[in-house]
């Protein structure tokens, strides 16, 4: 039999016990707890104490490797910003876009350089071509005062003046000035009427085709030589070089592109001016504008098309 106080001091011991028991299984929580985590650190208490001071977790390694932020790191993390961080922009700045005018400029010249070189000669579909379905008109176009022909300024059917009298007269002086310098000019083609120029195109359009005659010349209406101021100019005794490119070789070609204008005429097509003019360069074609207006055409080197505003 135990009296109270036994019983009490035996509750009191119990109790005592109790705390140590839970003591020890707490110490070795933590202990237990405690090698792992040094475990989990390499076995390294120095980075597992580095670790606790910075907050991060031993998993951070892994984390590194995917972050794009970490230049410092090595190997799948070089690799991995290569391939999609945005620190390689830098790397790809210095590429130009499309956007960029040079580049688009380089893009046009490869295209126009490219598939387009077999080009095919210039066609009166051109912008100095013939305007399609076009009639002729009832009055021909002055401007300035100054008569033009071309391929979208035709003359009326019944246009038929004849040949110039001025312009002969003009050319008769230029012919006299010539033969000083050994040279004996003649014009061998001037006035041509609508009728006699729907002869001359069809005849070439038969021998050569439609779009070749367009080349070299003018359909019905739209010759200048119906006005009867435009002169094919050659030397006589030598029609080989008449109407010919060979004309322009020679010293009589030469005089005439250097002095003709002093008289009142201009080299009507010349070179390089084929898109002012809608015409191949014709080294005997002068078309009389009279004196004034041909000095200014002559200094300023334009086209009859220039100096009318309608190029
Ligand atoms: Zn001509």
């Amino acid at each position: 039999m135990r009296n109270k106080n036994d019983e009490y001091s035996a509750k009191k011991r119990r109790r005592k016990n109790k705390w140590i028991d839970g003591g020890i299984v707490l110490l070795l929580i933590i202990l237990s707890g405690s090698v792992l985590w040094i475990g989990t650190n390499g076995w390294s208490v120095e980075n597992a104490v580095d670790r606790i001071q910075n907050g991060s977790k031993p998993t951070v390694d892994f984390l590194e490797i995917e972050g794009p932020s970490d230049s410092e790191s090595t190997g799948p993390t070089k690799r991995s910003q290569e391939n999609t961080s945005p620190s390689d922009m830098p790397s790809e700045a210095p590429l130009r876009k499309p956007e960029d005018p040079l580049i688009r400029e380089e893009i046009q010249e490869e295209k126009s350089i490219g598939p387009a070189v077999p080009q095919k000669p210039i066609k009166p579909s051109n912008p100095t071509g013939y305007i399609k379905g076009q009639k002729l008109p009832k009055e021909p176009k002055l401007i300035k005062g100054v008569l033009l022909v071309n391929k979208q300024y035709p003359l009326p059917k019944d246009y038929a003046p004849g040949e110039s009298a001025e312009a002969r007269e003009a050319f008769n002086e230029l012919a006299a000035e010539a033969v000083i310098s050994g040279i004996n000019l003649q014009a061998f083609s001037t006035y041509r009427s609508y009728e006699y120029q729907t002869t001359l195109y069809n005849r070439y359009v038969d021998r050569d085709g439609r779009e070749a005659a367009d080349r070299y010349s003018a359909r019905p209406g739209y010759s200048e030589h119906q006005t009867g101021l435009a002169f094919d100019i050659g030397e006589v005794n030598h029609e080989k070089h008449w109407a010919s490119n060979s004309f322009g070789d020679t010293e009589a070609a030469k005089w005439l592109a250097a002095n003709a204008h002093r008289f009142g005429f201009i080299l009507r097509y010349p070179k390089g001016k084929e898109e002012m003019t809608g015409y191949m360069h014709e080294s005997w074609h002068y078309r009389y504008i009279g004196k004034d207006t041909a000095e200014q055409l002559f200094k300023r080197g334009i086209t009859l098309e220039e100096y009318l505003g309608v190029r």
